[in-house]
């Protein structure tokens, strides 16, 4: 009978779809294959500590290289991956991956502090925990070396289970973050109920603020929340001069974004992991300032 329903579901498809449907169709036929076939990869972006120019930790950013297609970015098929219930397979895959690269890199000697890994709210169920107790230790990973990046629509879910589990988490040892922070529905008040270790500034408040006096408003009131909730704070998505010295003026020092490196290959990010590797570039930037 699924074969049956298999070719009805076929046929309706293909008396109804546009273009964009059939190349959906496509990508969820490879999608369900990529990971059997070794397709799917992470690109690393360093996050720059400003005032010691040393790289102190790493966002694992997934990529997806298509034997057609070449690399296929994360937004276009991790909601693919979430809508036919791949999300689970493919983010326990990804945790594995992420630890066990940070241990191949502490192995050959690099001091880097954390690897973040991005956090779908569709993994975040009943067996989340156990999972990555089991991945740290099977890696060999301390858990202080992994940090979660959660986004708000699982803070919004606020169930007892979920705090449960962020506790767990905490209890653990490792490091909790809130990604995309302000881009989503929830209220500021989770900030203070869950126990978080970081904030990440989104980009799309970073990207306008010399053009928008609100976004300009909107990062200096979420870096004062940070700061009194004693979250450290990662500032996403920076590019320009201009925004390197609006953000650390103003209090945000750990910096992720073009401007120091675009996310990388495990082998390209190996020399960038030099203690102080950034330091005359920002050196250079701040004399910018002077001028
Ligand atoms: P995110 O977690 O907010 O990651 C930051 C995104 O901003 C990354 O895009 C990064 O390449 C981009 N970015 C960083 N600095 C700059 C900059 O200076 N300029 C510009 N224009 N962009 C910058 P990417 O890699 O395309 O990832 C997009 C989103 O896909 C991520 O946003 C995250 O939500 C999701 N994602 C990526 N990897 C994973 C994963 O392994 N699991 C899950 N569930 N989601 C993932
Ligand atoms: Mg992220
Ligand atoms: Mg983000
Ligand atoms: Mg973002």
């Amino acid at each position: 009978h699924a074969k049956a329903g298999g070719k009805n579901k076929y046929l309706f498809y293909s008396n109804d779809m546009d273009a964009a449907g059939v190349e959906r169709l496509l990508l969820e036929t490879d999608l369900r294959k990529a990971l059997d076939r070794n397709e799917l990869l992470f690109h690393y972006q360093p996050q720059v500590d400003t005032n010691t120019g040393t790289v102190v930790g790493v966002e694992a950013l997934l990529r997806w290289q298509h034997p057609d297609q070449g690399m296929i970015p994360p937004f276009k098929f991790i909601p693919i991956a979430e809508e036919i219930g791949l999300i689970g397979e493919l983010g326990s895959w990804g945790l594995r991956e992420a630890c066990r690269q940070l241990v191949e890199l502490r192995e050959e000697g690099y001091a880097l502090p954390k690897i973040a890994v991005n956090v779908s709210a569709l993994q975040f169920n009943r067996n989340f925990c156990a999972q990555v107790k089991a991945i740290l230790q099977e890696t060999g990973l301390p858990p202080s070396a992994l940090e979660l990046e959660l986004t708000e629509s699982i803070m919004m879910e606020d169930s007892h289970s979920t705090v449960k589990a962020l506790q767990e988490f905490r209890g653990m040892g490792l490091r909790l973050s809130i990604d995309d922070f302000g881009t989503g529905y929830s209220s500021l008040s989770y900030l203070s109920r869950f126990p978080l270790d970081e904030l990440k500034i989104d980009r799309s408040f970073v990207i306008d603020f010399d053009k928008s006096d609100n976004d300009a408003s909107l990062v200096l009131a979420i870096i004062a929340m940070g700061r009194s909730l004693k979250l450290e704070l990662v500032a996403e998505g920076v590019e320009t001069h201009e925004q390197f010295h609006f953000l650390t003026d103003n209090g945000a020092e750990v910096i992720q974004g073009y401007l120091f490196s675009r996310p990388v290959t495990a082998t390209e990010l190996r020399p960038l992991l030099a203690p102080g590797y950034f330091l005359e570039q920002i050196r250079e930037i701040r004399a910018d300032s002077h001028e």
